[in-house]
């Protein structure tokens, strides 16, 4: 079967948290985007789990949550936020890990509780460890095997730069050897501590282009379910910032709550957890920045990342880039279930 490619769009009755438990992690992945300057070193503590799955869940609404961290599973409560979360009504959940899996968690957990999602940045040892750490490609690998040898629906996120692009194809044998049933295909953004990486990681627009796409299309025809970021809108389409148009809710253990993953760099969050409730912030915020109209479409990406935009010789930009939230799905068949956003854990 040929797979077919659709744009996933924000959905109006839908409510994400991405609960980021702790911002410690047991890797330094060079592209990591957690950044302790701004999230703190402190994690929710058992307490504040239970009130802020509480405070975020909707129950007019299909309310997913993603727990990641840093490194989840170094968590010591991550299995009583996972059956809170449930007992809660969450519709799904989804534990974002690198695989380590901290704290028997395995054992602690049902697989109807939670989808696990891992992360790996290559298909062998020699591409993956020299970005994710010596010996986490051998870790994250028994660990998968064991969660699918279990019963859970396990995905798996690759973040693609320059060090792992030429390596993109042999990703899908890996994933089909593995029983993975949906692979998030990430771009490298400048955040965190890749911003501060001397040399270049991002990979330029066409060569994202023409090596993802068929990929993509390859772990399709394998049966799995691929996401990959829009990036660029096509003529015509419309643009829409998630910030204005989604239910998104970014959530670090010091109470910053942010409607943007690209504003996380910096003190701009438009809401933050004040006395239990959720409370709007005053000054400079994420939100006066969604409501800029621009040629170039998403703003963040104007200011952040200026390299990533062309211009026509007229001066009108050669593409509106869409919001980094905003994915295509590439399937051939229905194989499970899932949620997530292919965030990096
Ligand atoms: S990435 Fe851009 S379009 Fe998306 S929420 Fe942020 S500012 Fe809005
Ligand atoms: S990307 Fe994830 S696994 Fe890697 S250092 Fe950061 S938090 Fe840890």
């Amino acid at each position: 079967m040929e797979p077919e490619t659709r744009t996933v769009g924000f959905r109006a009755g839908e409510r994400n948290l991405f609960f980021h438990l702790l911002t410690a992690c047991n890797l330094k992945c060079r592209h990591c985007y957690i950044n302790p300057e701004q999230h703190g070193t402190a994690m929710a503590g058992r307490e504040e789990i239970n009130d802020w799955l509480s405070l975020f869940f909707d129950p007019a609404k299909e309310t997913n949550v993603v727990f990641l961290g840093g490194e989840p599973t170094m968590h010591p409560e991550l299995a009583f936020a996972v059956k809170r979360a449930r007992a809660i009504g969450y519709a799904s959940v989804t534990i974002d890990s690198n695989g380590y899996l901290f704290n028997d968690i395995l054992d602690r957990i049902s697989p109807a509780e939670a989808v696990l999602s891992f992360s790996l940045d290559g298909p062998d040892a020699a591409v993956n460890d020299p970005i994710r750490g010596e010996g986490s490609f051998a870790a994250c690998t028994a660990n998968l095997k064991e969660a699918v040898k279990r019963g859970f629906a396990v995905s798996l996120i690759c973040t693609v730069s320059r060090m792992n692009i030429g390596h993109l194809e042999r990703m899908v044998p890996l994933l089909e050897e593995l029983g993975v049933f949906r692979f998030f295909i990430q771009v490298i953004g400048l955040r965190g501590r890749s911003a501060k990486d001397p040399s270049p990681l991002q990979v330029a627009p066409e060569e994202w282009f023409a090596k993802v796409v068929p990929v993509a299309e390859d772990a399709a025809r394998a049966g799995i379910r691929v996401n990959y970021p829009k990036v660029y809108l096509d003529p015509g389409e419309e643009f829409r910032c998630a910030g204005l148009v989604a239910d998104n809710f970014f959530v670090f253990p010091n109470r910053r709550v942010y409607r943007c993953p690209l504003c996380e760099d910096f003190p701009v969050h438009s809401l933050e957890i004040r006395d239990g409730r959720l409370c709007e912030r005053d000054g400079l915020t994420e939100d006066r920045f969604f409501r800029l109209n621009i040629p170039e479409g998403c703003v963040m990406n104007r200011l952040l990342q200026p390299g990533n935009i062309e211009y026509l010789p007229d001066g009108r930009p050669a593409h509106r880039v869409s919001c980094c939230l905003l994915k295509q799905e590439v399937c051939a068949k229905s194989r499970g279930q899932g949620t997530g956003d292919g965030r990096q854990p």
